[in-house]
């Protein structure tokens, strides 16, 4: 049987960070279920997709191919690598928004759930303990101070040629949070069997190793 991992949390509190180094240290696939927003997002800016139009949603969700690309894990859109323009504040700051919408939500979920049949994962989201998979082995919930998680996006952002300031950094994460939890569809909630990790008093070394010593107790034959 394919052992399931589920990581969530609010966002830039690490969860990719945690659950790439997971993924890699125990062999598993990583799967990025934030990207797949993110390109639906790109999708619908590029195309003029009215999100109040529910035709135009779902005729749009029938051209979106989603992929990753194997090895590097990035975002494929209809073949086209857009890794890097779906990291920036345009989309970040639409993405919450396209993700509330159940339209969207059930042509992206199924394909989460093949994703995980396939083989052994490590998903990181908002809604993977809960409602992607709610029988996971293991269920982590990330979270971070907001200061420490307003430096690390706009590091991240630095560190990838996009300028930002740190107030539109904070506000953006402050609003897709308040979204993300009260969206009806699949709200962003810890689960009850979940493990909360707060990593602002830990480096990296410290995080990572707190996540592998969950997956190491996970029962070898479930
Ligand atoms: O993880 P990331 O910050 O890239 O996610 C971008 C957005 O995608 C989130 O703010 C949320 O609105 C949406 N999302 C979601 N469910 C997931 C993963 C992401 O609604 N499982």
């Amino acid at each position: 049987m394919p052992h399931t991992i589920a990581i969530d949390g609010y966002s830039a509190c690490g969860k990719s960070t945690l659950a790439k180094a997971m993924a890699r240290q125990l062999g598993y696939r990583y799967i990025d279920t934030g990207a797949m927003y993110r390109m639906v997002t790109l999708y619908f800016q590029r195309n003029d997709i009215d999100i109040s139009d529910e035709g135009a949603i779902a005729g749009a969700m029938e051209r979106i191919k989603i992929d990753f690309v194997p090895g590097s894990n990035d975002a494929l859109l209809n073949g086209e690598n857009v890794e890097d323009e779906i990291r920036g504040l345009a989309v970040s700051n639409f993405v919450s928004p396209v993700a509330a919408l159940s339209a969207v939500r059930s042509a992206i979920v199924p394909q989460q759930r093949r994703m995980g049949e396939e083989g052994s994962v490590v998903m990181d989201g908002r809604d993977i303990g809960t409602v992607v998979f709610p029988n996971a082995d293991l269920k982590i919930f990330v979270t971070a101070d907001m200061d420490v998680r307003t430096d690390r996006r706009l590091a991240e952002l630095e560190a990838a040629g996009q300028m930002a300031d740190r107030q539109s950094v904070a506000d953006n994460l402050r609003e897709r949070d308040y979204i993300d939890s009260n969206r009806a569809d699949s709200p962003l909630r810890q689960a009850e069997d979940a493990v909360v990790l707060d990593n602002s008093n830990l480096n990296l070394e410290q995080f990572i190793a707190r996540g592998m010593e969950l997956a190491r107790a996970i029962p070898k034959q479930s």
